[in-house]
């Protein structure tokens, strides 16, 4: 008798689980999410499953993003949005702020055991007294033990979205943080010659990559909401430039910024090359991180090592 019961019952979970997978398989979770760098993240968690859809296109700078209609009916009908936050994309908190009850919202800035650090006031720094502390600087998916964390909490948020993949989810992440960890010893071989040479930044973007692997940044022109320097400060900045030789800067992708060429027109001769934190000129697909990364590596090596 017990065992024809037991019986029944594993035929009926057989059946219920053989229709719920048949279901979710026809119905991936909808992901939408801001930037590249996150999309390659949750794409790698999801991978086997679906794909997230990115609303911030390769080359639109995610602090002066708007978002179209479009992009706000994308939002409506994902089951989970992942930003970073509204010190990133700063046109996204009221939207949000009214999706809150309708869609799972992932905000990274919140995730739990994140590294985050103060925005540093523009200008150069001597030690002490650069963070504000008025604000945290968003760009924290430079820190691969960030992005660790950001893969593990992508795994819970789509677990509880999801919960019947829930399995396929946690091994993807450990097999993304697998992979993090070797990128994360192939660029501290890439920068191992450059680590103590000082060089200078345009737009304060690298605080995270730079603290992760013990470079030595002397100051930036703009902070990391883009604020600029006075001119007393970049009287400064320019004789900092002279007198510690610096000879590499970094900037974002795009056109060179006005103010650097004038830098280089005034006989400083430096190394001025694109520092490309959201991946806008690497090709989308598996693996997209780990290349960003590797690039911002070789960016920073090339830009420290003697021309040739
Ligand atoms: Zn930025």
């Amino acid at each position: 008798m017990k065992i024809k019961y037991v019986f029944v019952l594993s035929v009926l979970a057989l059946m219920v689980s053989g229709v719920d997978i048949g279901r979710a398989a026809e119905n991936p979770p909808r992901i939408v999410v801001s930037i590249q760098p996150l999309k390659a993240l949750i794409d790698q968690v999801i991978t086997g499953v679906g794909e997230a859809e990115n609303l911030i296109n390769p080359g639109v700078s995610p602090h002066d993003q708007r978002l179209k209609p479009s992009d706000m009916r994308r939002m409506v009908s994902a089951d989970i949005v992942f930003w970073v936050g509204p010190e990133l994309e700063q046109t996204w908190q009221k939207p949000l702020g009214n999706l809150k009850d309708k869609v799972r919202v992932v905000q990274v800035m919140k995730i739990q055991g994140l590294h985050k650090k103060y925005v540093r006031k523009a200008g150069i720094w001597d030690g002490s007294g650069s963070t504000g502390k008025a604000a945290y600087d968003p760009h924290v998916w430079l820190d691969p033990e960030n992005a660790k964390t950001i893969i593990r909490a992508i795994a819970r948020a789509l677990g509880k979205t999801d919960p019947e993949r829930i399995e396929i989810y946690r091994k993807n992440a450990d097999q993304a943080v697998k992979a993090i960890g070797e990128m994360d010893a192939e660029i501290k071989n890439i920068l191992a010659p450059v680590r103590n040479i000082p060089f200078a930044v345009y737009h304060d973007a690298g605080q995270y990559f730079e603290t992760a692997y013990g470079l030595d940044n002397v100051g930036t022109i703009t902070d990391a909401f883009e604020n600029r320097i006075g001119t007393a400060g970049m009287t400064r900045f320019m004789g900092t430039l002279k007198t510690r030789n610096i000879a590499c800067m970094l900037y974002e992708p795009g056109p060179v910024p006005q103010l650097l060429q004038t830098i280089q027109q005034s006989g400083i001769t430096m190394q001025i090359r694109a520092f490309d934190v959201i991946g806008s000129e690497v090709k989308p697909g598996i693996g997209f991180y780990e290349k960003m990364m590797t690039g911002l590596a070789r960016t920073v090596r090339a830009c420290l090592s003697p021309k040739q």
